[in-house]
């Protein structure tokens, strides 16, 4: 999933003819104040927070400015700020107009219709989670025929929308649904869509491009950059693995079982730091590489909570034994493993001999590693 900044989904926007707001990215106050200055945006003008979080217009990553001065102490005060976690680098200065509509479009991809989906509110600038559903309207959009005149009529209705907005809506949405073809999207959102007089103006972007489609869009491949190193090279080689806070490293096999461990370590006092899912590899050349990359994250205890089923106890044994083997003996860590299920016997006996002892409760091998990695922190 690549989430795009505002900025970079108003950029894919205006790439589809989508009607935009003048405005331009700055990264310091001074820049912004420059911006203003020179003319390049008109004031009074809209200083915006890039994070990908929403919300920013309650939480105070959007503020207004009337002056090149006022742009740039409206700058100051929000680059650097922790917002929900995302430090503020770069803004979004934007002319700001005069609304008097806030509108919500949507085109997702919903899985469960297995179809494009247009979703269409009127109202628009609040979270749209906190909309209520009969206020939503969503229609499923067949990719062969792509968006029809009557769905666009149905939006407009649903928007509320007649007159010269409603005209303008058509080739908006034609926009819309080209930008969430041709950019291989998994959504596009425009919240609030704002009427202006007799336009419509999309205020914000939200675009998230679908992963899977990430070799047609190389345009894309330098803002992948929510994740860390490690989580970088573990996504080239295919492999399931996310870095937290903590410092105990989780190694499961599927998605319910890695996020039941995380939780009954904690239940436990335990500080669960990165979490490796193994998902359905018989391969133990795999299960080595995974390890390895484990290792390299420095935990301070590992815990293995393997259910053998496609990926067998034996391979999985086997892999781990090869892994620690080639693990430096500084970097060396705890390692407390619970394997259980396909060919457990097979997996027990490898982990004996190279050492390892397999507990087989839960909640003793829980306690264990949350034991061995100094216990709460
Ligand atoms: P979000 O809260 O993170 O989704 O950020 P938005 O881009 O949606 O902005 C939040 C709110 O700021 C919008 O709902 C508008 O009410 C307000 N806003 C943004 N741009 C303008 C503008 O040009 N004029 C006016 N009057 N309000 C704006
Ligand atoms: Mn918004």
């Amino acid at each position: 999933m690549v989430k795009l900044a505002e900025w970079r989904g108003k950029e894919v926007f205006r790439k589809y003819g989508l009607p935009l707001p003048r405005g331009s990215v700055a990264r310091s106050p001074e820049e912004a104040e420059s911006l203003v200055r020179s003319g390049r945006v008109p004031v009074p003008c809209v200083v915006k927070a890039q994070v990908l979080a929403g919300g920013r217009g309650k939480g105070g990553a959007v503020k207004f400015a009337n002056s090149a001065e006022e742009a740039r102490t409206a700058a100051a005060s929000i680059l650097g700020l922790d917002f929900k976690g995302e430090v503020v680098r770069e803004l979004l200065l934007e002319e700001k107009l005069a609304i008097s509509r806030e509108l919500y479009v949507a085109i997702a991809l919903d899985r469960a219709a297995r179809l494009p989906i247009l979703i269409a509110s009127a109202d628009g600038g609040v979270e749209i989670e906190s909309v209520g559903d009969d206020r939503i309207d969503r229609q499923p959009v067949h990719p062969f025929p792509g968006l029809t005149s009557y769905e666009r009529r149905r939006a407009a209705k649903a928007l509320g929308l007649s007159g010269a907005p409603a005209k303008a809506l058509e080739p908006l949405l034609d926009g819309l649904w080209k930008a969430f073809m041709a950019e291989d999207a998994e959504l596009v959102e425009i919240n609030p869509l704002a009427v202006v007089g007799d336009r419509l103006v999309a205020l914000d972007a939200k675009v998230i491009i679908e992963d899977d489609a990430a070799f047609r869009h190389a345009e894309y491949a330098e803002i992948r950059d929510d994740r860390t190193p490690l989580e970088e090279i573990a996504r080239e080689k295919e492999i399931a693995f996310v870095q937290l806070d903590g410092n105990i490293g989780v190694i499961a096999n599927g998605a319910g079982l890695t996020m039941a461990t995380l939780d009954v370590l904690k239940e436990f006092g335990g500080h669960p730091g990165v979490f490796l899912d193994l998902g359905g590899t018989d391969d133990p050349k795999k299960v080595t590489e995974a390890f390895l990359l484990m290792a390299q994250a420095k935990p301070t205890a590992v815990f293995l909570n393997i259910f053998g089923g496609v990926t067998k106890c034996d391979t999985v044994a086997k892999g781990l034994v090869e892994a620690m083997s080639q693990v430096p003996a500084a970097d060396r860590f705890p390692l407390v493993a619970r394997i259980r299920g396909n060919n457990e016997k097979e997996g027990i006996e490898i982990l004996r001999a190279a050492g390892v002892t397999s507990v087989p409760s839960l909640k003793e091998s829980a306690q264990a590693v949350v034991a061995a990695a100094g216990g709460r922190i």
